[in-house]
């Protein structure tokens, strides 16, 4: 549908998939679009790019979606990406524990009761049912709750289970992450079934997935889309937003105008003085290697989660691997040298590789890769409705009650896009 060029206007600021996904589902709901960026791409902390020094392709980071984040898979849907996304047919993690050597599949079962807890062939190896049952106590979390106040740290299940699910889900460590979101999360996957916990990536790259398809849609819709154009103030006017100072052009707006301000955290907290938001982040490391052969891992399940080292994960693209290490601060302190080599180690032991040859080695520390998921800093995360009442937040940090991931964003997006046509 294309809008009326008369029209009220809805401004998005901040192309990262929170503003894509509200952009998306304005302009194809027929509204007239201005999505505005500060970055000469669209993306954000989810994009593709050329790397001169690999001279290949690559993202900026491992992401991964489960079969239970569906705002994401709809997102996908609706720009028409949904086959770009690969993954095994049933949920499948494999592992390798790095100091005992040790490798397993974390196989959840089909149906809601999880019976693999308790089959012996399924068990993450060194842990028994004892072991599983006592992390039921995460469904009794209190907001102020830590992830180790109601799971014991130091057992076999707790550093091959607890702690990677945590890290990966919440990029924070157990030891100060909130138990409540981790519940959430466990909740919505391994007790809905296997179905719910399909990992999910995408086949070329996040820009194929989750940015051009949505691009494409937005110029397909008549939106506008302007890259380079950093938002430095907002006027009020009234408990309105009146205008956009970008620098160099002011855009006034209009009595029916909306605005969806879908930046990052501290960003917003500048361009609207009073506002809490979350003010603590974590970091994620990410290395992408050349290979000396393409496809080390099968091509129908290219990614191993690791233990005992400091990666956490290894995922295979062609002649690529790329490399995880979630809730990274002690590694995004050190030089590049250093994280490489350390990562090199880790990838030649799980993928059988000498590691007297290191390869060429691109390391991209994201070092506010995402809110840190603390019952403090949880607390701070938003409303999408702010004091302005033709202006609304966006973003994976907002209060969408779910883990700052790309369902966050895509929920919080599409949040903000109902509000401006309430
Ligand atoms: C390395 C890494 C790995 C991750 N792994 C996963 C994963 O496996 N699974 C998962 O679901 N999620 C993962 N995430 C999280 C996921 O990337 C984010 O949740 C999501 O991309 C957030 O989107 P967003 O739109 O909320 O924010 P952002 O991507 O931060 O978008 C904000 C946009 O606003 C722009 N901007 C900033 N200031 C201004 C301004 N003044 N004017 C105009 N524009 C401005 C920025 O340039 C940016 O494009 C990962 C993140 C990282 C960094």
């Amino acid at each position: 549908m294309t809008a009326d060029p008369s029209a009220a206007r809805v401004h998005v600021v901040g192309a990262g998939i929170a503003g894509l996904a509200c952009a998306v589902r304005l302009a194809r709901g027929g509204r007239r679009v201005a999505l505005y960026e500060a970055a000469a791409r669209a993306g954000g902390r989810c994009r593709s790019f050329h790397d001169g020094q690999l001279d290949r392709r690559i993202d900026n980071g491992n992401h991964i979606l489960l079969s239970a984040n569906r705002e994401a898979l709809s997102y996908l849907e609706e720009i028409g990406a949904r086959d770009s996304l690969i993954g095994p047919e049933r949920a499948v993690f494999p592992f390798v524990d790095l100091a005992s050597g040790a490798r397993w599949r974390l196989r959840p079962n089909a149906g809601r009761l999880p019976w693999w807890i308790a089959s012996a062939a399924r068990q993450v190896p060194d842990t028994g049912l004892g072991d599983y049952l006592a992390g039921l106590r995460l469904a009794r979390a209190k907001p102020a709750d830590r992830v180790v106040d109601l799971i014991a740290p130091g057992t076999a299940l707790f550093e091959r289970f607890w702690r990677p699910l945590t890290v990966a889900a919440l990029n924070t460590a157990p030891e100060e992450a909130s138990a409540a979101l981790l519940w959430l999360v466990v909740r919505e996957t391994f007790f809905k079934g296997e179905a719910a916990c399909r990992p999910l990536i995408a086949r070329e790259g996040l820009g194929e997935s989750f940015v051009e398809p949505a691009l494409a849609r937005l110029q397909g819709a008549g939106a506008e889309v302007r890259f380079k154009q950093r938002l430095r103030a907002i006027e009020t006017a009234e408990g309105r937003a009146a205008a956009l100072d970008f620098g160099e052009a002011r855009v006034a707006l209009g009595q029916a105008d909306r605005v969806v301000l879908a930046v990052p955290p501290a960003v917003a907290a500048d361009l609207l003085p009073g506002l809490t938001v979350p003010d603590d982040s974590r970091p994620i490391v990410n290395a992408h290697i050349i290979l000396p052969e393409a496809d080390l891992l099968p091509p129908e399940l290219p990614f191993l989660g690791l233990v005992g080292g400091s990666t956490d994960w290894v995922f295979v693209r062609g002649d690529v691997a790329s490399l995880t290490v979630s809730a990274a601060e002690d590694l995004a302190e050190l030089g590049n040298d250093e994280v490489a080599a350390r990562l090199w180690h880790d990838t030649a032991r799980a993928l059988g590789l000498d590691e007297s040859r290191q390869p060429p080695i691109r390391v991209i520390k994201e070092k506010r890769a995402t809110l840190a998921q603390t019952p403090q800093a949880l607390q701070r995360r938003p409303p999408a409705r702010t004091d302005l009442s033709n202006l609304f937040l966006a973003g994976d940090w907002t209060d969408t009650g779910y883990p700052a991931t790309i369902e966050s964003a895509v929920r919080s997006g599409r949040a903000a896009a109902a509000l401006c046509c309430a």
